[in-house]
């Protein structure tokens, strides 16, 4: 049984919610999972530009404190995003993480991009899942001697909800990566956009696209599916085919956080923050009115233990008037499926548990 702590959000001027994230990572054991020195990644999420749902950095300056108080050398990082949008390449991430208030002034640990910058730089990592038997994981997160995870917890038009698991699995996956999460074919030239400008001929690196007649066009047989294109293209004009199923994607993102967590099972831990939880991703350049009350704050070793208890406290509140959720739906109603009725999100958790990486079933102990 995973046991995963929790506390709510009521406060005192003498007991904040900073003092109360430490305690949640001293009850969750963090000194045992970080040796003096130890290099560690604390992945979060910088917010699309024009989100406003993502994590404040004053948490994670706490966070980071508490690491180093730990002996650990923490750094803040994420990776670059597949489709193109304001942090699809580390320039452009930095830029909206220093917008987002993510700096070495407000967070006082450094910030890196953990897929270089374009998104190729990773690391292969070989796993016994059931679809994917390698995965292609960021390198400064393969490299990195701990894993945090401080999640957003929120709802995903693709995986019903988006907690540690999707954090860890699309978050930590290189473009490569995530392009094999998301499509089962190679990406797509749109001709009314393309200009026949020939620079992405020169930038995969299986020769698969040709220009004729001023159109660009990529060879499935050569394409390698390392996602390169898609940023390249200045007038936009190469896109994904996000055509995996929403099943086997689930599928495919528990199996990237295996690959995650690889070497880091017992150097990893997962923070949950179970507030501001909108109806999509943080990925929108916006983000839509909450659909519960804010909750609470969880913390855990066991990825899927953590989720699962976020779920159902979610579907333990009745959803709150005038957001994406028309009907009040009541404690026990489902507020995923509410949102996204054809996504099964119990995939994610079952598969999850099922390849090892944790347990659905879970003690909560509040803090
Ligand atoms: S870079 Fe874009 S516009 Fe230029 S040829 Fe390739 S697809 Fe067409
Ligand atoms: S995804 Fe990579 S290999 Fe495939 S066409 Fe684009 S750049 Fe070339």
């Amino acid at each position: 049984m995973g046991i995963v702590h929790f506390t709510d959000l009521r406060t005192t001027p003498g007991h904040n919610l900073l003092d109360k994230v430490v305690e949640l990572m001293n009850a969750a054991r963090l000194d045992s999972k970080i040796r003096e020195n130890d290099l560690v990644a604390v992945k979060v999420h910088f917010g699309e530009l024009g989100n406003t749902a993502y994590l404040r950095p004053v948490f994670l300056r706490r966070i980071a404190k508490r690491l180093q108080e730990a002996g650990g050398k923490p750094f803040l990082t994420d990776t670059n995003t597949l489709y193109k949008g304001s942090r699809s390449d580390t320039v452009s991430h930095l830029t909206t993480a220093l917008h987002n208030g993510f700096g070495y002034s407000s967070v006082e640990c450094p910030i890196v991009i953990a897929d270089g910058l374009r998104g190729t730089s990773g690391t292969r990592v070989p796993i016994a899942g059931e679809v994917l038997k390698e995965v292609h994981i960021a390198k400064e997160i393969a490299d990195a001697d701990v894993l945090i995870a401080v999640t957003h917890f929120k709802a995903h038009e693709l995986s019903g909800f988006g907690g540690c698991l999707k954090n860890l699995g699309m978050g930590c996956a290189t473009r490569e990566g995530k392009l094999v999460q998301h499509s089962t074919v190679s990406p797509r030239v749109n001709v009314e956009t393309c200009r026949g400008c020939k620079l992405c001929t020169g930038y995969c690196p299986a020769r698969a696209i040709s220009v004729t007649s001023k159109k660009a066009s990529i060879d499935g047989r050569k394409c390698i599916g390392c996602g390169e294109c898609i940023l390249i293209c200045p007038f936009n004009a190469i896109q994904v085919e996000w055509n995996e199923s929403p099943d086997i994607f689930q599928k495919k993102m528990v199996e990237y956080a295996l690959g995650a967590l690889t070497g880091k099972r017992k150097k990893s831990l997962f923070i949950n923050f179970v507030i501001q939880v909108s109806p999509a991703c943080d990925c929108y350049p916006n983000n839509d009115a909450p659909i519960i009350r804010d909750i609470g704050i969880l913390a855990s070793d066991d990825p899927v233990a953590i989720d699962a208890a976020s779920c159902d406290m979610v579907n333990d509140e009745t959803s709150l008037p005038c957001t994406a959720i028309k009907h009040t739906l009541h404690k026990g109603e489902d507020k995923w499926r509410a949102l996204f009725p054809e996504i099964d999100w119990n995939i994610q958790l079952d598969h999850a548990e099922k390849i090892g990486l944790g347990t659905r079933k879970y003690k909560l102990k509040k803090v």
